[in-house]
């Protein structure tokens, strides 16, 4: 695509509008930029960069001149401003669409309610260690247009659901879904707007791709119809799928891959999650003994059921990037010692009464934290006892002093962080650091 002369609008201008904005200037186009916020600081980025600008509004008059518009992920594209400018005949893609039109490798793109960093870091942990030139980005931090130029065999792309709302041409080599349980119901009306938003993945997928599906997950099982991709499925369950488990191993088409215990992340989620990466390296034709040894030596990722520390035989688990219902579930279902849960957060719209049977069956003592605590109270189980807190620094003096040798105390929220912290990263930091001080005051630190 040519960009000389043409004029393309971004609306929203944080991470990724700074990033297309730059990749338009330096290839000769004009920039504009319509972003809802105003500052000082902004007005002079934008004047030094040489940008046109609407700053505290999103206006139909200053976008009506665009070739194109791109839409960051941040502004929900179901707004009315958005819907008259389309009225209008303006084309508004989203900013994986604008980059893959500059990306000549194959993509790899991977979506999900849960595990979608995981998996991304995962599938290109293995490549690199196989010697497999490989690129990521996308919704794990970086916007996918800055690394167009990379010469890479593979473009390992993360997926919001936000990123593929606006979903034009953009087509993976291999898409990955590895499920899709209700998250984000504060930007989506109803949990099929969400799930339709995750199937734009497959929109423009041939026979000639692959889809690499979990089987397991109802929404996914029901739809099959609409993947015309050549379908991988994996499954926890059942073993008449592609890739499946038996006798604590994984296999793909009944040859044996790699045994559990080579898998060096904690809980059951990940088991699935390494299913899905299994998918992707036999289309690719990696050999078994690179499979294995990429898995064996990923190191995972912060944050997510992350062992930060033990006291007298108590383990500590940072799991803040558990936002939501399903992740909290999951790492609740993998542990078989009792827990001392910590929950709660800002809400996002969640249901907690899913929670109720596995926090009985489970959680030995639940700590509630956070603006959430009023909502979770309302939909506990009566019988379920629970304290408040209001600090993550009470969380952990309690969970410890409650817990004893061979507990786990889990943070866990299911719930997004706003309402304490920047976000779930500075969390997650919070409660390791708190951990530690606790350790260092005890003695063993
Ligand atoms: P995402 O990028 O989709 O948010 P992450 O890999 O960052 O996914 O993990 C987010 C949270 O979900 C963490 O709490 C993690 O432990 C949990 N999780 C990871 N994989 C899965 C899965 N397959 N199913 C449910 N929860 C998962």
């Amino acid at each position: 695509m040519e960009l000389k002369n043409k004029i393309i609008g971004i609306i929203g201008y944080s991470r990724t509008g700074r990033a297309v904005a730059e990749f338009v200037r330096k290839r000769g186009g004009k920039v504009k930029v319509s972003e809802l916020s105003a500052s000082r600081e902004l007005e002079e980025e934008l004047i030094e960069k040489g940008y046109e600008y609407e700053l505290g509004k999103n206006s139909l008059e200053f976008l009506k001149e665009c070739d194109l518009i791109v839409i960051s992920p941040g502004v929900p594209s179901k707004s009315p401003f958005v819907s008259e400018l389309e009225e209008k005949g303006k084309d508004i893609i989203s900013e994986i669409e604008f980059a893959s039109y500059f990306i000549n490798s194959k993509i790899i793109g991977i979506t999900g309610s849960n595990g979608k960093s995981t998996v991304t870091s995962m599938i290109y942990h293995i490549l690199k260690e196989a010697g497999v030139k490989a690129t990521i980005g996308g919704n794990i931090g970086i916007p996918l247009i800055k690394f167009t130029e990379e010469d890479s065999e593979y473009f390992v792309v993360e997926l919001s659901s936000f990123q593929l709302e606006k979903i034009k041409k953009f087509k993976p080599f291999i898409s990955v879904l590895l499920n899709i349980t209700p998250d984000h119901l504060d930007r989506y009306s109803n949990f099929k707007d969400y799930a339709i938003a995750k199937f734009n993945m497959f929109k423009n997928q041939q026979k000639t791709d692959f889809a690499v599906l979990n089987i397991e997950d109802e929404y996914i099982k029901n739809n099959l119809d609409n993947i015309k991709a050549t379908k991988v499925l994996y499954s926890i369950e059942k073993e008449d799928t592609d890739i499946y488990t038996k006798n604590n191993k994984i296999f793909y088409k009944k040859e044996e891959i790699l045994d559990f215990s080579d898998i060096p992340l904690l809980g059951i989620h990940n088991i699935e999650n390494t299913l899905a990466v299994v998918g992707v390296m036999k289309i690719i034709g990696l050999r078994n003994s690179e499979i294995k040894k990429g898995i064996k030596t990923f190191k995972g990722l912060e944050h997510r059921t992350e062992l930060c520390g033990e006291i007298n035989g108590v383990k500590f688990i940072n799991d803040s990037k558990a936002t939501n219902i399903d992740a909290t579930y999951k790492a609740l279902k993998s542990f078989s010692s009792p827990v001392i849960l910590i929950l709660g957060g800002k809400d996002k719209g969640g249901d907690f009464t899913l929670l109720n049977d596995i926090i009985k069956s489970k959680v030995k003592k639940l700590i509630l934290i956070g603006a959430a605590r009023e909502k979770i109270k309302g939909q506990l189980n009566r019988d379920i006892e629970f304290i408040e807190v209001n600090t993550m620094e009470e969380a952990v003096r309690n969970s410890y002093a409650l817990a004893e040798k061979g507990d786990i105390v889990l943070l866990s929220p299911a719930c997004a962080s706003f309402d304490m912290y920047k976000n779930f990263e500075e969390r997650g930091k919070d409660f390791k650091d708190l951990v530690k001080k606790l350790n260092k005051e005890i003695g063993n630190g």
